[in-house]
């Protein structure tokens, strides 16, 4: 791997469309592309997280933003992507580089093959200079199928080509300790364990799908994947270097630590809950402190979820702390009928023979404890609402 650094940059809605008239922000994208030509130049590669798609076709299938139905979403999203496409392609061109597009889905992320897919293509763009712009394909994703906000998927790409650095722009300076419009609210300029401010953090940006929420848990999975991550607003004065060289004020949450391997990394970060399993009190400790096992089907007590055979579920112990995320053997409804039936052979249950271990220990990754536990609650008001 070259010595260059890497520095995937996340920008919101809100600063790449005018929130009253909808159109491109020309001047912010073009203070941006050329604050990453000087990114760039210092050596480091730059994969650009391009939210804008719904927002900048919103006029043409005439909708207002928050009274539209996931159809005119769908269809804006196919109207606007292009246009933001077409603006970073002739601004880069401006600045001599070249840039590509890349739009993902869900199972895209989820999906190991699909996921080491997408590794691959940005690695072979880097290797020719080819700035990869990111989106989530809004077109053709469903409101049950889709990441729904760009913060957490900008974090799993960074994840995903063991970035550097990592940089949320949005409409605000970073954090505070509480609603900045409270008397008294105090910035936070380092932080190290966000689960301290997730619940003031639960607003939402008008445009955008994201809020303080999606982007605490995109910064907590960025600093497990030995990435540290700066929060900051999108000002059309270096937008981007003024954040790195401390000019600028910020938010910066500093890398934790490495996953243990890339698989390992890639269990861990999640972006939607395929289903989960909790063991019994016993298991969850032992998994926490003890020497790596396997779950079988008698460590099991309930499960939740529609799970296919291959996807990750979620491990909780009986007292509701998340101790794991590992990839499953066996269907949802082959799970249920073994823990049914813990004391009968897996042929007898199933009519075919198997071990009965439901999550194999080198398919699991125990939770880091400053990880931040999957929390459907947290999530939903955030990724459903929009
Ligand atoms: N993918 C959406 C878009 O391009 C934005 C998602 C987000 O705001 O995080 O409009």
């Amino acid at each position: 791997m070259s010595d260059r650094k890497r520095t995937v940059i996340k920008i919101g809605s809100s600063l790449l469309a005018n929130e009253q008239t909808l159109q491109l922000r020309y001047a912010f994208l073009s203070a941006l592309m050329q604050d990453i030509r000087v990114l760039r130049d210092q050596g480091r590669d730059v994969v650009l997280m391009s939210s804008g798609a719904v927002a900048l076709g919103l006029n043409a299938v005439e909708c207002e933003p928050g009274a539209c139905s996931l159809l005119d979403k769908q269809a804006a999203a196919a109207i606007g992507q292009p246009l933001l496409i077409n603006a970073y392609k002739n601004i880069a061109a401006e600045h001599n580089f070249d840039i590509a597009q890349i739009l993902i889905t869900l199972d895209d992320m989820e999906g190991r093959r699909r996921f080491i897919n997408i590794k691959n293509t940005i690695e072979r763009l880097f290797e020719n200079g080819i700035m990869p712009i990111v989106n989530e394909n809004d077109t053709i994703t469903t409101e049950e199928l889709r990441v729904g906000d760009n913060d957490r998927l900008a974090s799993a790409i960074a994840h995903m080509i063991k970035a550097d650095e990592f940089i949320m722009l949005t409409s605000v300076d970073g954090l505070y300790d509480r609603d900045p419009a409270e008397p008294g609210a105090q910035f936070v300029s380092e932080l190290h364990d966000v689960s301290q401010y997730l619940e003031g953090a639960a607003s939402k940006s008008a445009l955008g799908s994201g809020g303080m929420l999606t982007k605490l848990i995109a910064a907590n999975m960025a600093q497990h994947s030995g990435c540290t991550t700066y929060l900051a607003k999108g000002v059309l004065e270096r937008p981007v270097t003024g954040v790195l060289d401390g000019s600028r004020r910020h938010t910066r949450c500093p890398a934790i630590g490495t996953p243990e391997s890339a698989w390992h990394g890639w269990l861990t970060n999640r972006l939607h809950m395929a289903g989960s399993i909790v063991v019994k009190q016993a298991v969850a400790d032992e998994i926490i402190d003890g020497p790596t096992r396997h779950i079988d089907q008698r460590d099991i007590l309930s499960l939740t979820g529609t799970f296919q055979k291959g996807d990750v579920l979620h491990v909780y112990g009986e007292d509701g702390v998340e101790v794991a995320r590992g990839l499953c053997s066996f269907s949802a409804e082959e799970v249920k009928r073994l823990i049914a039936h813990p004391h009968d052979e897996v042929m007898e249950i199933l009519g075919y023979t198997a071990r009965p271990i439901i999550i194999r220990k080198d398919n699991m990754a125990k939770l880091a404890q400053t990880r931040l536990s999957w929390d459907e609650t947290l999530l939903e008001p955030q990724v459903a609402a929009q």
